[in-house]
């Protein structure tokens, strides 16, 4: 219990997205109160204890390139580390982490001790406390009240959440929590809408109990990858092995043939799943021609007894699970320590939301993380950043911050939620982004550390290396401009590098834009040599340097098209839409238009634009119609 109970900032849970709306609310100067059921479970990873890949590592990046704490955690509690999709081109290259989930939440646990101006008390939420529809603080379960003018909640799983495994049903938030009950019920008093998912998670195997030689090994990437623009190799802990195996014709047999045991068929369950992590049970029947499917056999940590076996998401009764478990090479004798089970939980329309993730309806309350219908560390973690940030800037009377989708992956993750809403858990891909080049993963601290200096949520020491980094980078481009490659004067060696007839003579940056050339073969030409790099850079930070020279060299022409393209977009992206328009009374904008853009209430043209139903002669009609009411309130 805390003797002053007032704030700036209240947030609710203690998950990814909680801790990260924390942390930067308090970065940013904001005197922040976390309140979560149980402290001691702050960076707990519910599912599979793994950060990254196809692009959530954007989001990961991108966090860490706003003073974020996920990729710092990454990196001291990633025990396997891939580069995902290496023999593709840079926009869609993602690292990904298998963590040990132990040292994963030591270390957001120590980021949060060490974080000034922010305090952390265990205790349920169970009441808003709302005056004429704005925030103003909240009641626990001890009630005890705590007031601030904004309040971002991030309660995941929790609301409502209900626990199947096989025909057995019970209330929890995730297995070994309770469920928040209370809370959801007052929220769905409040005039949100509100609807249910549901997720899964396989089951936990005693490690011991595995048969590894008959599995393949999946060993990381050598050199490791590294997830944060501050982090050194030496950061991570031992790497360790991943391994695989495969379901069979037996283990479908099994599940086909009790398949009405599974509450997801049974129709026990009647919310939609992530489509993308689909259930054992989903794939052996929606795929009923294949008979064998991958598992990752992930290991849970570096001293953790269990392992997780990704793949077999499932609620079929436990004695089901043991029984085609061990039907699986290598899981012969398997144990199972804790059972697979599905959970079914609260979501809100993440249309009712603005794109600071401000409610539309209550003042000075965010939302943000899996209640807004995502699923994933990531984006939970990408929306608490930006929800704690506006409740911050709110509280303190600054402007609002939200990137738009050519700036981030955040942006873009936002924008689907509040613009399209969701029919089924959201995770982000890159296929999602429109301006993939320019978002790629290697460039996130230079789309996103100036922006953070500037917002004050980087620190004084991050925005240094990022300087120093930049200095680098523009040097080492200057230079190979101004290298001149001759063709007469190539030696064997440099001949043998190229592999192809030099015709004409040409600079150094001109052949790092050729696709079968690295930057390491560049410099490997006699007439081109080592970059001349500051001591105080790190290897992870030139080994960077080289990605981004050779992504910007060599996608330089698609760059620059979606670049103009952009900038033809951007005259009316920002450009806001009152929220007392009568959509009805634009003239000849048709009832469709007319019906979304109310219900929506976009904030502005730009998001207008990407509604279903809303046709760029909507978009003109509606520009017409802010002209006319500009020079009436001018008259
Ligand atoms: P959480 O991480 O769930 O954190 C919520 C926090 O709020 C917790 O600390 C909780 O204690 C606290 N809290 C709840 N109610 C209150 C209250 N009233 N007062 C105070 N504190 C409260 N993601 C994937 O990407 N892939 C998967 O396959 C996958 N499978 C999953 C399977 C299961 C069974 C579960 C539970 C989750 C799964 N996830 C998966 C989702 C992943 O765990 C979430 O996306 C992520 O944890 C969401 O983060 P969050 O911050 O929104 O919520």
């Amino acid at each position: 219990m805390l003797v002053n109970k007032k704030f700036d900032v209240i947030v609710i849970g203690g998950g990814h997205a909680g801790t990260e709306a924390s942390l930067v609310a308090a970065r940013s100067g904001a005197k922040t109160l976390l309140v979560t059921q149980d402290q001691s479970t702050i960076g707990e990873m519910s599912c599979n204890p793994a950060i990254g890949g196809i692009g959530k590592s954007h989001l990961t990046k991108e966090i860490d390139a706003l003073g974020g704490a996920m990729a710092l955690a990454a990196d001291r509690a990633g025990i396997q580390f891939r580069i995902l999709n290496a023999s593709k081109g840079p926009a869609v290259r993602a690292t990904r982490a298998q963590a040990d989930r132990q040292l994963y939440k030591q270390a957001i646990q120590s980021i949060i001790q060490k974080q000034p101006n922010l305090f952390v008390i265990s205790g349920s939420v169970e009441d808003l406390i709302i005056k004429n529809y704005q925030a103003n603080g909240v009641v626990t379960d001890a009630l005890e009240k705590y007031y601030a003018p904004c309040v971002v909640l991030t309660v995941g799983t929790f609301l409502g959440g209900r626990i199947l495994i096989g025909n057995e049903e019970s209330s929890g938030g995730r297995i070994g929590s309770s469920a928040s009950i209370k809370l959801a019920q007052r929220l769905r008093e409040l005039p949100f809408c509100v609807s249910r998912l549901k997720t899964g998670t396989p089951p936990r195997l005693l490690k011991k109990s595995l048969n590894f030689d008959v599995m393949e090994k999946q060993p990381g990437d050598v050199p490791t990858p590294v997830f944060s623009f501050l982090s050194e190799r030496k950061d991570h802990p031992q790497q360790i092995n991943c391994h695989i195996t495969r379901t069979n014709c037996k283990t479908h047999d099994i599940i086909r043939s009790h398949i009405h045991e599974s509450p997801m068929y049974s129709g026990v369950i009647e919310a939609v799943g992530p489509r993308y992590c689909p259930s054992i049970e989903d794939k052996v029947m929606r795929f009923s021609s294949r008979n064998s499917h991958q598992i990752f056999v992930e290991p849970e940590g570096l001293n953790h007894k269990t392992v997780y076996p990704n793949g077999i998401s499932t609620s079929l009764p436990f004695h089901r699970q043991i029984e085609f478990v061990r039907s699986i090479r290598g899981f012969e004798k398997a144990e199972i320590t804790q059972p697979g089970y599905a959970i079914e939980y609260d979501y809100f329309d993440p249309r009712d939301l603005k794109p600071t993730l401000e409610t539309k309806y209550i003042s000075g309350l965010y939302f943000a993380g899996q209640i807004n219908g995502t699923t994933g560390y990531e984006e939970a973690a990408a929306q608490g950043l930006l929800a704690g940030l506006n409740a911050q800037r709110r509280a303190k009377g600054a402007d609002d911050w939200f990137p738009l989708r050519h700036e981030a992956y955040i942006g873009v993750l936002v924008d689907d939620l509040i613009t399209r809403g969701v029919s089924e858990p959201y995770r982000m891909f890159t296929s999602r982004a429109e301006y993939r080049l320019l978002l790629r993963e290697d460039n996130a601290d230079q789309r996103l550390t100036p922006i953070g200096y500037d917002l004050g949520i980087v620190s004084k020491k991050h925005w240094q290396i990022f300087q120093e980094k930049q200095e680098a980078l523009n040097n080492e481009s200057q230079r190979l401009k101004h290298i001149k490659i001759k063709k007469n004067s190539l030696t064997q060696s440099d001949k043998k590098i190229l592999g192809f007839k030099l015709n004409d003579n040409c600079r150094a940056s001109d052949l790092l834009c050729r696709p079968e050339l690295k930057y390491v073969d560049i410099i490997s030409l006699s007439s081109v040599g080592q970059g001349n790099y500051s001591k105080k850079l790190t290897l992870q930070q030139i080994e960077k340097i080289e990605l981004e020279l050779e992504a910007n060299a060599k996608y330089k022409g698609y760059i620059d098209r979606q670049q103009k393209e952009i900038k033809k977009q951007s005259k009316h992206e920002k450009l806001k839409l009152p929220t007392d328009i009568n959509y009805f009374e634009v003239c000849g904008l048709s009832n469709e238009a007319s019906q979304k853009l109310s219900n929506i209430l976009p904030a502005t043209l730009g998001q207008a634009s990407r509604l279903e139903g809303v046709t760029p002669s909507a978009i003109s009609l509606l520009l017409i119609h802010l002209k006319k009411r500009q020079m009436q309130k001018s008259a």
